[in-house]
């Protein structure tokens, strides 16, 4: 079950995969979350990223595909994984794709999460997230108990920097002129499948397990 997750930032692809990864058993895999361990770890790699990030811009594509290389190279990706905010661009796909036939292998399915702007800006400027265990929340759509404490592990919770409402146009900019195309690219070879996320978050979840349940 190798499947990508497209869509535009904040329709959910984050919640939804750690969700999905827990049900099917099979890795979550975020350039995102990849991305911010490095930068709170304050790496090389993590300074250079931060430059991209946040702003709102998108990482270059040889830095990001050798991290996706190397982390699809672990045992544990070996029967399946959900690939969420990779690839972003068409020569990340491109890559992708080239990496997979190596081994006779490749993407079964690109999971569409499509949402009305006017929602995904409302979920991203509410959106908080632990700085301990990464968990996400929303100031109105997914309250945590206690305002500014992670209900899972008692983290802080913060409000990421390209959440800014700068950095959030920037980044929605980004996905209409790279990420966008990907629709089609996947369209184009049958494997692109249309999920609805701008409806409530359970029947988005529901609708995605059972996308995924047909691909087993
Ligand atoms: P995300 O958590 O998926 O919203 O990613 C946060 C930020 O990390 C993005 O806005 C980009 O700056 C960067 N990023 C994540 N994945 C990629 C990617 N596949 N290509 C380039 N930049 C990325």
């Amino acid at each position: 079950m190798r499947t990508v997750l497209l869509g535009p930032p904040g329709a959910g692809k984050g919640t939804h995969a750690v969700d999905l990864s827990r049900e099917f058993g099979i890795p979550h895999i975020s350039t995102g979350d990849i991305f911010r361990e490095e930068m709170k770890a304050e790496t090389e790699l993590g300074k250079l990223a931060r430059s991209y990030i946040d702003g709102g811009n998108l990482v270059p594509d040889d830095v990001t595909i050798d991290i996706v290389r190397g982390r699809l190279k672990k045992d544990d990706a070996a029967d399946g994984f959900i690939l969420d905010g990779f690839p972003r661009t068409i020569p990340q796909a491109e890559k992708l794709d080239a990496l997979l036939a190596e081994t006779g292998l490749a993407i079964d399915a690109a999971i569409y999460l499509f949402a009305p702007e006017d929602v995904i800006i409302q979920r991203l400027s509410g959106r908080r997230v632990c700085k301990k265990c990464a968990a996400v929340f929303h100031v109105v759509n997914i309250p945590p108990e206690k305002p500014g404490v992670c209900d899972r592990c008692g983290g802080e919770l913060y409000r990421r920097e390209d959440d800014a409402p700068e950095a959030i146009r920037q980044r929605m900019r980004q996905y209409e002129s790279k990420t966008a195309g990907l629709i089609d690219y996947y369209d184009a070879v049958g494997r692109l499948v249309r999920v609805d996320a701008g409806i409530a978050r359970e029947d988005t979840y529901r609708l995605l397990k059972r996308v995924l349940a047909d691909l087993r």
